[in-house]
Formats: structure tokens, C-alpha cells, sequence
């Protein structure tokens, strides 16, 4: 197997996630396939009422399988224990008893919901202009930033998941002024971002954020910034991770980051 030239895959689902069969003891296997060094299983924690999720995340058996998968494959790739919790800033007293109380290496934080509607789904969308839609997403993950909690922002601007088939477009550009906010306030609160390759299997064929959006967080002085795939199937692990090291350069990273027990490290592109 050749080396992938991203060695983390940070963000991926397994059957501890309302909306992965992947059993957990899978995934090592298939990221050695690949040639990963590193993965991270962020299962979905929510605690939205609305959410199919809330409730379904078992973070004692989620450890207890990860710790099998780490017996089992001991010395042949590392696995972190991750997590990707909702909306934090609503929830928290839930979400920081659940950091505290496991030893996870990574936590994602997402915005999945705003005003009671998923903004992956098209009610989200009904009788609602783009900047509105927008507007309101990246307002409310101002805020949550600024609650802060967690690790990196996960897919930015996945708004656009669904809103690109709505208005046939998506430019990140038109929200620079909201954005930078979000990604000086998380560089402020030692907040990373990921690259999230997931979006780019839909219509809207881009990574969450782009190449403006990374380009702006490190001329602001990010450092932190993750690579992960999403995948929720047992394939599309490390989808299209072989453009992001051109991707990575462009934006002016020469590493990407990776987490152990919540502190990050850096881990040379070059090398
Ligand atoms: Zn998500
Ligand atoms: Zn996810």
C-alpha cells in the first residue's frame, strides 16, 4: 500500500452515528487499505430536541470498541477518539460533561441546526433568500465559537450542501466580512478548522471551506487546521485526499494537525 500524502483521516462516522452501518472494528482496516497512518471516529453526539441523533450516541460502548480496535491493532495505526457534538453553545452543560468525561482525543464542533430547522435539509431553504439563509448560519456559528469548547469548526460552510442546489450557486466570498469574525474569534479561543472533502461529493463538488476561506484563516495566523472525509459509508474514507496537499500549499499550510488527548501537533507535509 503507498503512503497517502495526507496520512489523518479526521472525521469520519461509524454505527455508533444515527446515520452510519459502519461497524467501528471496520474502519481501522479499511484506513490501512488506503495507506492512512491516522484516524479519528467522530461519531455524532446531539442534544437538539429536534435531531434523529439526540440520544443515540453511546459514548461507554463507543470506548469499549475503540478500545478492542486499538488492541487489535496495535502498532499498526494510531486511532483517536473522537467525537462531533451539535451545536455546543445551545447545549453547554451537556456537551462539556461529556468532554469531561472521556478521555477523547478530538472533539468537532458542528452546526447542523439554526432556528429549528437542519440546514442540510430544504425546509431550511423555503421562501428564504441566499444571504438570509447564510447570514443566519454564520451568525449563529459566531456564536457558538465564541462559546468555543471544542477543537475545529467542522465543515464550515456546509449550508451550501443543500443551498447550492437551491440557488445554483455558492460563493464564500459574499461572506467574507462574517467569516473572517468566525476565524479570528476561533483563532482567539486556539479553535482549529478542518478540511471537510464530504461536500464535494454532492452537487456543490467543493471542500468545506474552499481555498479563500483557508487562505484567510492563515493570513489571520491559523495554524490548526485538520483533513477529514465524513464518510458515513465503508468506502469514501480519505475521498479526494490526494488534492489536498496542493490545496493545503496554496493556502500556505505546510502541516496538518493532529490531536492526542485534546492537545494538538503538527505533522510536516514534507515528511
Ligand atoms: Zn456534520
Ligand atoms: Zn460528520
Amino acid at each position: 500500500v503507498t503512503r497517502l500524502p495526507i496520512p489523518h483521516d479526521y472525521h469520519m462516522h461509524s454505527a455508533f452515528s444515527v446515520d452510519s452501518q459502519v461497524p467501528l472494528g471496520d474502519r481501522p482496516a479499511q484506513a490501512l487499505a488506503l495507506g492512512l497512518r491516522e484516524i479519528c471516529i467522530t461519531d455524532h453526539c446531539d442534544f437538539t430536541p429536534l435531531e434523529p441523533s439526540r440520544g443515540y450516541y453511546r459514548p461507554a460502548d463507543y470506548f469499549a470498541a475503540l478500545e478492542r480496535a486499538r488492541e487489535e491493532f496495535d502498532g499498526r495505526i494510531t486511532l483517536r477518539a473522537g467525537v462531533e457534538i451539535g451545536e455546543w453553545h445551545q447545549f453547554p452543560e451537556e456537551a462539556e460533561s461529556l468532554a469531561r468525561a472521556y478521555p477523547y482525543d478530538f472533539i468537532i464542533g458542528s452546526l447542523h441546526w439554526v432556528n429549528d430547522h437542519d440546514v442540510m435539509q430544504p425546509p431550511y431553504f423555503e421562501g428564504r433568500t441566499e444571504r438570509e439563509v447564510y447570514e443566519a448560519y454564520y451568525t449563529e456559528l459566531l456564536k457558538m465559537v465564541d462559546h468555543g469548547g471544542f477543537d475545529v469548526i467542522g465543515h464550515l460552510d456546509i449550508p451550501k450542501r443543500h443551498g447550492f442546489t437551491v440557488y445554483g450557486r455558492y460563493s464564500d466570498v459574499e461572506f467574507e466580512e462574517v467569516i473572517r469574525a468566525i476565524l479570528r474569534r476561533a483563532i482567539e479561543q486556539g479553535i482549529g478548522i478542518e478540511i471537510n472533502t464530504g461536500t464535494a461529493r454532492r452537487p456543490v463538488g467543493t471542500f468545506s471551506p474552499t481555498l479563500d476561506v483557508l487562505r484567510w484563516y492563515r493570513e489571520l495566523g491559523g495554524e490548526i487546521i485538520t483533513t477529514g472525509s465524513d464518510s458515513h459509508r465503508p468506502v469514501d474514507m480519505a475521498y479526494r485526499f490526494e488534492e489536498l496537499p496542493a490545496i493545503l500549499a496554496a493556502a500556505g499550510f505546510s502541516a496538518i494537525t493532529g490531536f492526542e488527548r485534546r492537545i494538538p501537533y503538527f505533522v510536516d507535509l514534507g515528511s
